[in-house]
């Protein structure tokens, strides 16, 4: 009998493996029914930042940095606390990012207006001379997707986690209004706890158990430029569009932007988001035209109606768990996550009111949250 099963193996259930086992919380399964990291987290830009407008957002984001952090000391995660640039070339985006400031110094975050020479000191390679101001937000970086999945793998494997690699959960095992385990395969697996940690197909999951939670699969797209020596250190952020560009770890411009698309659309390749993404940033990258693009991915955001993640229990089912929703932020918010849903499971409640504001009864009790700074 297991203590837990984990369905999903992407950077969440990863890390909860890890959080926990490194709590020496009893006997963990993660199951993953293709390779881990193949969902949404092996596709997504690595950007991390606590620059939201939320006070959910905000809380949660400046300890999941916390967390990074030690993530990076411990396992030596590839992280960086490099920054996020948002930039504007219109007026109108310029108050806009000054209202973000306002809300950001309330929680205490210390985002600031910067000018072209600091602009130019942090990302020499972008154009500032129609730029009308910017943000900056130091305490936001970035990480490897592939290394901090794969780091954090690792250390929970040599805790004693066992990984059930290539394997589909067809459903949970729900008998007398409490998970028992799951079903692979026909065959039942049983355990103590369930957590459903299975990203944009967590929406198909439960509802084979007759659970609807309100998540929408949405295609969003990214494209991964040849790489280059230094070109800028923060993640840079236009505005207007939303788009954003990062350097990744090994010098490749990694950029997105938000295209029109259908809920629970088919993740296939469109011409217009590769026209998009470099007419945008070629506003700020006039160079951008010139260089190969290597690769070109389409992934799922989670959506939810207010843009902020469902985790905590599935009442009134017990012994449930679920953590997804995370409306394009799901990987930053891995650690912080990891540590509150590891907090449920093994006390029965979050570690922060933040958090348990965020149950899945928010959206019956009409209790949901707002968030104005969604990106690409
Ligand atoms: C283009 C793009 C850019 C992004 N950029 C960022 C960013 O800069 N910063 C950020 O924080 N977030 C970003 N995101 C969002 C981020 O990638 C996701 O929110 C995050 O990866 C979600 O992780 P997850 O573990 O919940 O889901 P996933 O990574 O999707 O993992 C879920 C796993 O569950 C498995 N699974 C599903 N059903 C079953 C089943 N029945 N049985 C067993 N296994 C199952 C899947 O195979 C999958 O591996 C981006 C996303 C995209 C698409």
């Amino acid at each position: 009998m297991y203590d837990l099963i984990i369905v999903g193996g992407g950077i969440i259930g990863v890390s909860l493996a890890f959080k926990l086992a490194e709590q020496g919380f009893g006997k963990i399964l993660l199951v993953e029914r293709n390779y881990l990291g193949s969902g949404s987290t092996f596709r997504c830009a690595g950007g991390i930042r606590a620059s939201f407008t939320s006070r959910e957002h905000i809380v949660l984001m400046k300890r999941s940095i916390e967390l990074w952090g030690e993530l990076k000391e411990k396992l030596g995660v590839k992280y960086s606390r490099s920054g996020y640039l948002w930039l504007t070339h219109r007026e109108e985006d310029l108050e806009k990012i000054k209202g973000y400031m306002r809300i950001h110094h309330m929680f205490g975050l210390d985002t600031r207006l910067v000018g072209e020479d600091f602009v130019k000191e942090v990302a020499p390679y972008v154009d500032t001379s129609k730029m009308v101001g910017a943000l900056f937000d130091p305490l936001a970086g970035k990480a490897s997707p592939f290394d901090s999945l794969y780091k954090q793998f690792l250390a929970a494997k040599s805790l004693g986690v066992e990984f059930l690699v290539g394997k589909e959960v067809t459903r949970i095992d729900i008998e007398n209004g409490a998970a028992k385990g799951v079903l692979i395969d026909g065959e039942k697996i049983p355990a103590r706890n369930v957590a459903v940690t299975a990203g944009a197909y967590s929406v198909y999951l439960l509802e084979r158990n007759g659970i609807k939670i309100p998540l929408t699969p949405v295609p969003h797209h990214a494209a991964l430029t040849e790489d280059f020596g230094r070109l800028f250190d923060p993640l840079i952020i236009d505005v207007a569009s939303g788009a954003y560009a990062v350097q990744t770890f090994h010098g490749n411009v990694l950029m997105g932007v938000d295209v029109e698309e259908k809920p629970f659309g088919e993740l296939s390749v469109k011409l217009a988001f590769l026209e998009k993404v470099v007419s945008v940033w070629s506003k700020w990258l006039p160079w951008l035209p010139n260089v190969n693009i290597l690769r070109y991915w389409p992934g799922y955001y989670e959506m939810t109606p207010d843009h902020h993640p469902i985790i905590g229990p599935v009442t009134p089912i017990e012994n449930l768990y679920i953590a997804t929703g995370f409306s394009g932020h799901g990987f930053m918010m891995a650690p912080v996550v990891a540590e509150e849903v590891a907090s449920w499971i093994t006390s029965g409640r979050p570690r922060s009111q933040e958090a348990g504001n965020l149950v899945l009864s928010r959206f019956e009790e009409g209790k949901t949250v707002k968030e104005l700074a969604v990106i690409g």
